[in-house]
């Protein structure tokens, strides 16, 4: 435990199980001291992350679609009504329809395109409309991509194109916002097996790949991305803003397969 978050609080967004990318941040921030509070997508998600926010001290545990701004709206109401302001933002949530994240991208449609850029992207900037005005000067928000943004990936198609949108929107953020003493940052994190990525093809494939080819030999894990999305929220990241930080064991930086790796 550290002290890095002491006195600050912040919201969790994107909790579905202890397999989340959020569950690693969020362990992490609340091992720092961080007061927590989280919302959840549908009523089915709300017994599943409950008690995942009792585990770390938190009973503030809200509804949110982030598809609907009316939901949006209702959360950051919620949480000024409880806290006033709000230290920072974690945004972990992606979606898209699991039919395109296989085959080939030139087949997506118009309205999953729609979508996915709809809840993948906007809700992002449209979290950080409502944050803005509850944050003071050492704000903080996070948002997690992917590689499949900067260079073909397989499956990932449209969800590539809406990660490389956000990274854009990041760096969009961070100059409207930094006016205002708020950071804004991406962490590209390598692919881990959770229920959003289980609806990528070949993901066991991927994952293969990734272990055998990136610089450390290895995957990431939730508790990796936690220490870096500690890092971008606390006062530790206080001169960085608008960076896409890749949290992959160093995959991005890697041009061919590895002499060493196993044939697949
Ligand atoms: P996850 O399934 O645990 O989390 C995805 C979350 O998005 C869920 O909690 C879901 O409820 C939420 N969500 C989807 N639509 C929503 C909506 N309309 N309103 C509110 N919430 C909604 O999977 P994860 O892998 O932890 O995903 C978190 C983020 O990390 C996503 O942005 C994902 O693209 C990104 N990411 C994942 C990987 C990976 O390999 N798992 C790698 C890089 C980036």
């Amino acid at each position: 435990a550290n002290d890095l978050m002491q006195g600050k609080r912040g919201l969790i967004m994107g909790l579905a199980n202890d397999k989340s990318i959020a569950w690693g941040v969020a362990k992490s921030l609340a091992d720092a001291g961080a007061e927590l509070a989280f919302s959840y997508q549908g009523d089915a998600l709300k017994k599943r992350v409950g008690p995942l926010a009792a585990q770390l001290g938190s009973d503030i545990v809200l509804p949110c679609d982030v598809g609907d701004e009316d939901s949006i709206d209702a959360l950051f109401a919620s949480l000024k009504e409880k806290w006033g302001g709000i230290d920072f933002i974690v945004h972990a949530i992606g979606f898209s329809d699991k039919s395109e994240l296989r085959g080939r991208y030139v087949d997506t449609s118009r309205g999953n395109f729609a979508m996915s850029m709809d809840i993948s992207v906007y809700s992002f900037t449209a979290v950080m409309q409502r944050a803005e005005k509850m944050m003071s000067p050492g704000g903080s928000a996070v948002t997690l991509t992917y590689y499949g943004a900067e260079k073909v990936m397989p499956h990932y198609n449209v969800m590539g194109v809406a990660k490389a949108a956000l990274e854009a929107s990041v760096k969009y953020l961070a100059e409207d916002l930094g006016k205002d003493g708020i950071r804004v940052n991406a962490i590209s994190a390598g692919p881990i097996k959770t229920l959003a990525a289980s609806g990528i093809g070949d993901f066991r494939y991927i994952m293969k790949w990734n272990e055998y080819n990136s610089p450390l030999r290895r995957n990431v894990t939730i508790e990796d991305v936690g220490k870096a999305a500690l890092f971008l929220l606390s006062d530790l990241g206080s001169g960085t803003t608008g960076e896409n930080l890749h949290v992959d064991a160093g995959y991005h930086v890697v041009g061919m397969k590895a002499v060493d790796a196993p044939d697949m």
